[in-house]
């Protein structure tokens, strides 16, 4: 019985080592150079490519390397089998570091004072007022992130599929719910899967529905912004600033417009990366638990997409 490893373009020998550790019976193979595809009884999975799993014909279950899923759902070709994905407290605190220190960058003004500094202009001013945070997608990362920021005394509102409550927070749902969650806000986080409800879901209405000078972060996935309709909004000034650290190409094309935009701050997927050590774990109990017949932990409803 073995686990296959299948995250092409990426050095695995260190994630292969820990597994190894945790599961010294398990053979631990990684593709494509897999010695018996019809022992292998779960598949790890980042950007697969299509057909890679075929001949594996025994496989139990299929196991997310990160949080999202949208990469691995693409496969057209991927078998009916359960999928799980990592849910971990060191993502999530990774994640809150990040967007705690975006906040600061843009109460503190940084983006303007960088401006400010390539013209060599001294101009002090106050820190921005920024009050009021929505947080789209209330999930394991975004209803973390909405308590977090509640917890530092902003006003936050959030916006999910299904209603939620938490406490202290204004908490919407649906379609109808969405101008109400973001009209207010000075800025936006998006913590939405990327899916085909969430696909180009920040568009030109969608921007039109924010708070003029609101500003937009999004760590969730590109494609959920359609590139053009923010660029457009950051020209008209309905939007003030942009931070961005995921792309609908990855790496962002170096002719793309969003390198060079003074409104914009771009950072490289960095704001939560798996750890290893914490993935290892919760893929070694999955595959104890695929063997014992077990539900898996962390299961995706693949019918949502997330
Ligand atoms: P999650 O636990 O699955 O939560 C997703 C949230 O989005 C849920 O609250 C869900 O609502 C809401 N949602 C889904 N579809 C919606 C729709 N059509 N309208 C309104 N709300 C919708 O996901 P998570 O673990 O928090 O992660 C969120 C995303 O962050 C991941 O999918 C991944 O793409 C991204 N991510 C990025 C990085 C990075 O480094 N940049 C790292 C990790 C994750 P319900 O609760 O009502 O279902």
């Amino acid at each position: 019985m073995s686990i296959a490893l299948v995250i092409p373009d990426r050095k695995l020998d260190q994630l292969q080592m820990k597994l190894q550790q945790l599961l010294p019976e398990v053979a631990i193979e990684i593709w494509p150079q897999i010695q018996q595809p019809d022992a292998v009884k779960m598949a790890v999975l980042w950007r697969q490519p299509p057909g890679a799993l075929s001949a594996m014909t025994g496989l139990q279950a299929l196991h997310s390397f990160g949080a999202g899923v949208d990469n691995i759902l693409v496969d057209t070709t991927l078998p009916a089998l359960p999928l799980a994905r990592i849910v971990d407290p060191a993502l999530t605190s990774s994640m809150l570091a990040y967007l705690s220190g975006v906040v600061q960058h843009y109460q503190l003004r940084l983006d303007q004072f960088g401006r400010q500094q390539q013209l060599q202009q001294w101009k002090p001013r106050s820190p921005r007022r920024l009050q009021h945070i929505c947080v789209l997608g209330l999930g394991e990362l975004g209803a973390a992130a909405a308590v977090f920021f509640r917890q530092q005394g902003f006003q936050v509102s959030g916006w999910s599929a299904s209603a939620k409550q938490l406490a202290q927070i204004s908490c919407y749902h649906g379609a109808d719910g969405f101008s109400a969650a973001v009209s207010q806000a000075d800025l936006v986080i998006c913590l939405l899967p990327l899916t085909a409800a969430t696909e180009n879901l920040l568009h030109q209405q969608a921007f039109a529905r924010f708070k003029t000078g609101a500003i937009l972060v999004n760590v969730a996935r590109g494609a959920i912004v359609d590139d053009l309709a923010l660029l457009q909004n950051l020209d008209s000034g309905q939007l003030s600033a942009a931070c961005l650290d995921v792309f609908r190409t990855e790496p962002l094309p170096a002719e793309h417009p969003f390198w060079s935009h003074p409104s914009i701050l771009l950072t490289p997927h960095i704001s939560a990366v798996t750890n290893a050590d914490t993935a290892v774990a919760q893929i070694a109990e999955n595959y104890r638990r695929t063997v014992a017949g077990l539900p898996l932990l962390n299961l995706v409803d693949q019918l949502r997409g997330y």
